[in-house]
């Protein structure tokens, strides 16, 4: 397929919109991404049509929603060609997808002296998720550290593992310096001392073919809306051994054995619906995997093709620039540039850049770990997507050599 950046643009209504009387140039994907009008339409349609909640009616409008919700769950197996559709749980989000398994993974498999080991690199998500546990005690955190270019330094993974060992959970791709991890090697490391693995895929799905039954991993986790789906739908994977035997950790509508709840005692339903209490979105997650089948029409190999082009494209035009500073050099990186013009604060970069028209996310981005380790307290990222292109790099490096000339 030849990768037509003129006819993908045109599926995103919003990138043709101007922001400060300029054109919007979007460079927060990592953020979020943007919809394209079918994902939009979708939704519009199941409101406007077919409104019903799910798994619970007889009547069409019900049938239709509860037929198009599993259908969704397929799409989704498929997408990261999961062994079983019921291996598929439908959550809030990556954010939900871990803090609903740390919930359940910590009611009894993982107990308050045991350790988990994440990296250096962690959204706060899969940190804080696990310390909110044991009414706040947390669970100790063992953490895997980076080298200067942000890479792991997975020969010392071993030397964390101990008897008391229950998980390790790593981002597949860094949210702030872009770094892809081995998360594959890591798997193969954890299973050698049968230690189960969960991988943050949030900033990975949407760059690169997932597939995890090839990764071997236990649980993958991601978010709906960095992958052109709506807000406040994601996905916990888990594979079947241990989604059976974990136990649900929210109550409610729909998660029950019918016929079973007393006052006294309830029996919970099969997989997946044990971990789906109460009404979920379900129209989030059929516009997701709208999305999923947007982004298998342009094929991800295209899009991981392009987006690699375009960020050699913009790497080396920002390593020019003097004065700018890039953070995370790592061998192989997700489409995401983090920078500093010096000792402009980051925050004025991208107050500057925005009054061009140009989005470009500034802070921590919820990894003030990492910021620690890299002795700064904030960058500017500039996260792509498929439907950016090289003419934006290079407004984006005549905006920056504006900012120059703002403070230098
Ligand atoms: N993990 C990573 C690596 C992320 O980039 C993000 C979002 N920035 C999250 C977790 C949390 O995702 P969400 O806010 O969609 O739950």
């Amino acid at each position: 397929m030849t990768f037509d950046i003129k006819k993908i643009r045109a599926d995103f209504p919003i990138l043709s919109r101007e922001v400060n009387k300029k054109p919007l140039i979007y460079l927060d994907n990592g953020a979020t991404t943007q919809k394209p009008q079918v994902v939009i339409d979708k939704i519009v349609d199941i409101y406007t049509n077919y409104n019903s909640n799910i798994h619970r009616g007889v009547h069409y409008l019900s049938s239709y929603t509860s037929e198009a919700y599993e259908n969704s769950r397929k799409t989704v197996q498929s997408f990261i060609n999961a062994k079983y559709s019921h291996e598929v749980i439908f959550t809030s989000g990556t954010t939900g997808s871990i803090n609903t398994l740390a919930d359940s993974l910590c009611q009894d498999y993982i107990k308050p002296d045991d350790e988990v080991i994440i990296s250096e690199l962690e959204h706060h998500a899969n940190i804080v998720s696990w310390q909110v546990q044991f009414g706040g005690k947390g669970v100790k955190l063992k953490v895997l550290p980076i080298n200067d270019a942000g890479e792991l330094l997975i020969e010392k993974l071993p030397e964390l593992i101990s008897e008391k060992t229950k998980l390790i959970s790593i981002t597949q791709v860094s949210n702030t310096l872009g770094t892809v991890n081995p998360v594959k090697e890591i798997i193969k490391i954890a299973h050698q001392y049968n230690i189960p693995v969960l991988i943050d895929g949030a900033q990975a799905v949407q760059h690169t073919k997932v597939d995890v039954q090839d990764l071997d991993c236990d649980f993958y986790v991601f978010s709906g809306h960095k992958i052109y789906a709506p807000t406040g739908i994601g996905v916990l994977y888990g594979k079947e051994k241990w989604l059976d035997k974990l136990p649900p950790c929210q109550g409610g509508g729909d998660m029950i054995l019918s016929g079973s709840v007393s006052f006294e005692k309830t029996l919970y339903q099969r997989l997946p619906f044990k971990f789906e209490a109460g009404t979920t979105n379900y129209v989030g997650a059929i516009a997701m995997a709208t999305a999923l089948e947007y982004v298998q029409g342009i094929g991800i190999e295209n899009i991981e093709n392009y987006e690699k082009q375009l960020l050699e494209y913009a790497n080396k035009k920002l390593s020019s620039i003097s004065e700018l500073i890039i953070y995370g050099n790592a061998k192989n990186k997700a489409c995401v540039i983090s920078f500093l013009i010096d000792t402009v604060h980051h925050y004025d970069t991208g107050m500057i850049l925005d009054k061009l028209g140009i989005a470009v996310r500034t802070g921590t981005h919820c990894t003030e770990p990492l910021m620690k380790r890299l002795r700064i307290d904030g960058t500017v990222r500039a996260s792509m997507a498929f439907y950016n292109t090289f003419e934006e790099i290079d407004v984006l490096c005549s905006g920056i050599e504006r900012v120059k000339t703002m403070f230098f």
